[in-house]
């Protein structure tokens, strides 16, 4: 399979190439050439199959032989070595959890298959590879995690000070070895611009074997679908409904590549907080990108998602083809605690902020005859601050997940101004 850019539909590669490159340089993303449209009669017997054989087939549309078919087996093994049930919470909605995973959130699925096949493309090479990647939160500890003790692979994070929760911060900081935290005076967006002047940057070149693991790489799409396959696989209902806590629309576009594939899946809520451009394209078809705001569902803060593109691509840009399977929804701050509480009451459920948002679309959209599932896309003991607000006492949480704050971190302080941070990566090297 080739992958073209979004710009330029002429200009395609190899799934290796649009792995290792991440963009293309026109500024597009990469997107398949065709949809594989997976076998019906595979898919009715989907509640036999294993997890491992799902990911198998699924994966190896996109790849073909660019991986030998053992080492994909090897790879999504890996990948998916934790659990990822589905949940009943009441009689008609049930939480796909994804928080199972060694960073707790859904990241680590598409980190680590990612790093795996970079890491089977790269050896053998005498280079090392230095991957640089700005996290607003969930992104870098997956990366981290997933990167950590790859040989030939170093990994450098960047995260703003004070606008990561705890636990993510810690996620970043503690892992040593080959990981290394950069904690940067500024924003999220001055990472980012960090991260993209050190691309750019011909000294840096010269030194470092510079890579990204960036979010919009096709590697943490094509994992990511296997799970819409392991919801249908565990849902009793013949008509699901599936809606998405969504901030950079890459699990949306994963979930409708599923569906494209043959997935029997019946609509899909796009569930944003605040930041809602969005829903507000799917009620009006105007497409209004905006600076971000903040809210307590932090990893869906984005004011300009980049997959959006993807999504458009894959209906063609048609507005009304788009509306018939997917609904905006969209919940303020106030709206996440009250759910996170009632939820609890009602349930005995702890959701997280952005789970929150995906259990109250559809107990607002449900039709009788429909089964909803959400994607509980984060455990919530990595929100603890505002889920202990909502719930207005301190939640129990297991042992296990309490002993992670003994860790000791580790990281190096950065200012937003480029030459002191080049600076700062080179002294590093001598
Ligand atoms: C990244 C993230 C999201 C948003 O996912 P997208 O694929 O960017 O839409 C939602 N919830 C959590 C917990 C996340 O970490």
């Amino acid at each position: 399979m080739k992958f073209y850019s979004t710009n330029n539909k002429s200009y395609q590669v190899s799934f290796e190439e649009a792995v290792l490159k991440s963009l293309p340089p026109d500024n597009g993303l990469f997107y398949p050439t065709s949809l594989p449209q997976l076998d019906p009669s595979w898919l009715q017997n989907l509640k036999t199959i294993s997890r491992v054989e799902i990911g198998l087939k699924v994966s190896s549309q996109f790849i073909g032989d660019e991986i030998p078919y053992s080492r994909l087996e090897q790879i999504i093994e890996e990948t998916i070595d934790f659990d990822i049930p589905l949940i009943n919470i009441s009689d008609q909605i049930a939480a796909l959890e994804l928080f199972h995973g060694p960073t707790w959130a859904f990241k680590d699925v598409g980190a680590r298959f990612l790093s795996r096949c970079m890491a089977y493309f790269i050896e053998g090479s005498s280079e090392e590879t230095t991957i640089l990647v700005a996290t607003s939160g969930d992104t870098g500890g997956a990366v981290a995690s997933g990167f950590f003790n790859i040989p030939g692979i170093k990994v450098k994070i960047l995260y703003p000070k004070g606008k990561v929760s705890k636990v993510q911060r810690m996620q970043l900081t503690t892992w040593g070895g080959n990981i290394s935290a950069y904690e940067v005076a500024g924003t999220f967006d001055d990472c980012q611009r960090l991260v993209k002047q050190s691309f750019l940057d011909k000294d840096l070149n010269e030194v470092m074997n510079l890579s990204s693991a960036n979010s919009i790489n096709i590697a943490r799409l094509i994992p990511q679908s296997f799970y819409y396959f392991y919801a249908i696989q565990q849902s009793e209902s013949d008509h699901n409904v599936i809606c998405v806590p969504s901030g950079n629309y890459g699990n949306l576009t994963a979930g409708l590549w599923a569906w494209s594939m043959g997935l029997s899946i019946d609509r899909f809520i796009a569930a944003s907080n605040a930041n809602s451009v969005v829903p507000e394209y799917l009620d009006t078809g105007i497409y209004k990108p905006v600076p971000s705001l903040q809210t307590y569902a932090n990893a869906m803060d984005v004011g300009a998602p980049s997959n959006f593109i993807r999504i458009m691509e894959l209906f063609g840009k048609d507005h009304c083809k788009m509306k018939k399977h997917i609904s905006g929804f969209s919940l303020g701050d106030d709206e996440i605690l009250t759910t996170i509480r009632s939820c609890r009451n009602m349930n005995n459920y702890v959701l997280d902020p952005h789970g929150a948002i995906g259990y109250q679309a559809l107990l607002k959209n449900l039709k009788p005859s429909e089964q909803g599932i959400f994607l509980e896309t984060a455990h919530p003991v990595k929100f603890l601050d505002v889920v202990n607000k909502a719930l207005q006492e301190p939640v129990n949480f297991d042992e296990k997940l309490l002993n992670f704050f003994n860790r000791e971190e580790v990281y190096q302080r950065a200012t937003d101004d480029f030459p002191s941070f080049k600076e700062q990566l080179i002294s590093k090297l001598s």
